[in-house]
């Protein structure tokens, strides 16, 4: 692309951008999508290296969804990666042996498995903390603690993390902030703008939307950081391949139409679980009781498409399962369709049960992830399966 039109692409609007990215057609023929780049090397002419060699290192279907995120998260580079966990370990690629890190407390349960044991080994020493009291940070920072990693809300409690006062800390510690934008995608919570210095995202959910690919994506605004993660990307070779590349910039053209679908959804469903007598809590930051309510509004744009209920009684959960028709239950989030997480067993599988239940994780916990049905049918069905 050139300078002139990702200029031209920085004024645009959301729904435009998300519609026409970066590039919106193949420049040697005009097709109407960017064609799927399977090669693996490029001829260069007379043993001159021009544009592309190799594509672990450049790969025009991929460039198209790391422009795509790089204009929507207002960065100036982005990365594709081969998934989530692999851009979470590109970003965290940016700490070497003897930094020490600080990470949000019910992380994701695959990023608690990297953090928790992959990092160690590598020399990399992590404490967990509650990210929503900055006093407790402040208090955690060592002379090595090189960043902080924050998942907000977080998953799948929604704890909110103040991002603003968060990258305020960092910054007078000299230190990076790396956020999992996952859950609220650049539409609701735009990360750079807040201050941070790496956003991360599952593109395996929201972004892409049909869960059918895995994919990770990691974006910066900081010229410095950019050289960082793409020596790593190109290194480890961790990348996106360009089929799911055009899945995924497919999947990123209807993300505002889906995501303004599904938090209604998610809404609607929450107001009426909430009163629902099998129903003991329910997660939303939408709702009006729900704690940090103001904090995460004042950061996003809105609550999200992601909510956790508590059972009153273990044995509802089986029984839920059971019955339940529409949602796949799976451990995912972020598509279409209606999925339902047992955190317990499913995503938060990887921690170890002591620690889940220091978090307030109890095995009564569902998540749920609302798609775009229509509303009436997700009620009737989650009425019928919490019945008895
Ligand atoms: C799914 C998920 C990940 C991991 O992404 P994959 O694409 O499955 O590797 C990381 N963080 C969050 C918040 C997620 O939901």
């Amino acid at each position: 692309m050139t300078d002139h039109s990702h200029d031209h692409a920085r004024q645009l609007r959301t729904a435009t951008l998300l519609v026409h990215q970066g590039r919106d057609r193949d420049p040697f023929t005009g097709a109407a999508a960017v064609p799927i780049y399977t090669a693996a090397t490029y001829h260069q002419p007379g043993g001159q290296g021009g544009g592309y060699d190799y594509a672990r290192s450049g790969n025009p279907s991929r460039e198209q969804v790391e422009e795509a995120i790089a204009l929507l998260e207002g960065g100036t580079a982005g990365f594709a990666y081969a998934s989530g966990m692999a851009a979470i370990a590109g970003a965290l690629s940016l700490l070497r042996s003897g930094d020490h890190l600080l990470a949000s407390l019910d992380l994701y349960g695959g990023s608690y498995r990297y953090l928790s044991t992959v990092l160690p080994r590598q020399g990399i020493a992590v404490d967990f903390v509650d990210t929503t009291d900055v006093a407790v940070v402040a208090a955690a920072i060592r002379p090595e603690t090189r960043a902080i990693y924050i998942e907000t809300p977080s998953n799948p409690l929604f704890r909110i993390t103040d991002l603003r006062a968060m990258v305020a800390l960092a910054r007078s510690h000299n230190l990076l902030t790396l956020l999992d934008n996952t859950f609220m995608t650049p539409l609701l919570q735009p990360a750079l703008a807040l201050g941070i210095d790496v956003a991360i995202h599952s593109a395996t959910k929201f972004l892409g939307g049909h869960s059918d690919l895995l994919a990770g994506l990691t974006v910066t605004a900081d010229a410095d950081l950019a050289r960082r993660l793409k020596h790593y990307q190109n290194a480890a070779g961790n990348v996106l391949a360009p089929f799911d590349a055009y899945l995924l910039s497919r999947g990123i053209k209807t993300l505002k139409v889906r995501l303004e679908a599904a938090q209604s959804n998610a809404g609607q469903l929450a107001e009426r679980l909430r009163r629902h007598s099998a129903v003991h809590r329910v997660y939303y930051p939408g709702l009006d009781d729900f704690p940090h309510r103001d904090r995460h509004l004042a950061q996003a744009a809105g609550p999200g498409a992601v909510l956790s209920l508590e059972l009153r009684h273990i044995a509802q959960v089986g029984r839920l399962l059971e019955r339940i028709r529409l949602p796949i239950i799976a451990p995912s989030l972020g598509g279409v369709e209606t999925i339902l997480t047992h955190c317990w067993s499913m995503s938060h599988a990887a921690v170890p049960e002591e620690v889940k239940a220091s978090l307030g994780l109890s095995q009564n916990l569902l998540r749920l992830s609302v798609g775009i049905e229509d509303v009436e049918d997700l009620w009737a069905d989650l009425e019928q399966a919490l019945e008895g």
